[in-house]
């Protein structure tokens, strides 16, 4: 579904990824772990061209997204996108956050925006929240809208990047089930996160980054139980 080829990213003079190789395949759940500043946020970043690669090839269903003839608002409607910081829009109720992009960018009718939304109110668990405005939830309530806006543009790939990271402790976990149930149903993710319990259990494959580039990677039982690398072995004695 995603190649990465060669990609590297340049801010001036500072060379943040360098040359990055990854294929990830529909209905992967790809989990990157690595300390701060290891260019995790940019790589996410560089696979819906948020930041443009400074060199290299992204190319998603066959496409090349990188090639200047590439139309990446289309591209970027199949690909959601959440935050650590839930990014939603405070003056709008939590049923018009979750229809705006299907009525605006897709056409779609307003009846049909909010049957889907409600849907996926549902499923986030938040159905009695569809009239709350974002000041009026709590960081988890939040974090389950955010994605419930992103799924409704129907993606076909979701990136998180630290989805849990601004959250209270015991929100966490709430945020955590919503994206497991996705990955159960099939979805395509990848996913920034320090929640090595959930990267566990929920990943298919674990990157370790650092220093701008993947310097390990493998099933979780391979990165967790026998990293070889020795940069890896450090972090996770940290970590876990
Ligand atoms: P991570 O998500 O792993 O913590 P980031 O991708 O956010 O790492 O950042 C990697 C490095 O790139 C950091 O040193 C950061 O300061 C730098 N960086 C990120 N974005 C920019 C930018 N827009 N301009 C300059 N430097 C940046
Ligand atoms: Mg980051």
């Amino acid at each position: 579904m995603i190649t990465v080829k060669n990609l590297h990213k340049k801010f001036g003079q500072l060379h943040i990824l360098k040359g990055i190789d990854l294929e990830i395949s529909k209905g992967e759940v790809v989990v990157i772990i690595g300390p701060s500043g290891s260019g995790k946020s940019t790589f996410l970043r560089c696979l819906n061209l948020l930041e443009e690669p400074t060199e290299g090839e992204v190319t998603f269903e066959g496409e090349s997204i990188t090639d200047k003839r590439h139309n990446i608002n289309k591209t970027r409607e199949k690909m959601g996108m959440v935050f650590q910081q839930f990014n939603l829009f405070p003056h709008k109720s939590v049923i018009d956050n979750i229809t705006m992009a299907p009525i605006r960018v897709k056409k779609m009718d307003k009846a049909k925006a909010e049957a889907i939304a409600m849907d996926l109110l549902q499923t986030v668990g938040l159905a009695d929240k569809r009239d709350a405005y974002p000041s009026q939830l709590s960081g988890g309530q939040k974090q389950r809208i955010a994605i419930a806006r992103a799924l409704a543009m129907e993606p076909h790939v979701m990136l998180f990047d630290e989805p849990t990271s601004a959250l209270d402790p015991e929100m966490v976990g709430e945020v955590l089930e919503v994206m497991k149930s996705l990955a159960d149903k099939g979805m395509t993710m990848v996913i920034v996160t320090h929640e090595m319990g959930f990267a566990r259990e929920v990943g298919d494959r674990i990157l370790f980054m650092d220093q701008g580039v993947i310097m390990e990677q493998g099933t979780p039982q391979q990165v967790f139980n026998s990293p070889q690398n020795q940069r890896t072995q450090d972090f996770l004695s940290k970590v876990l």
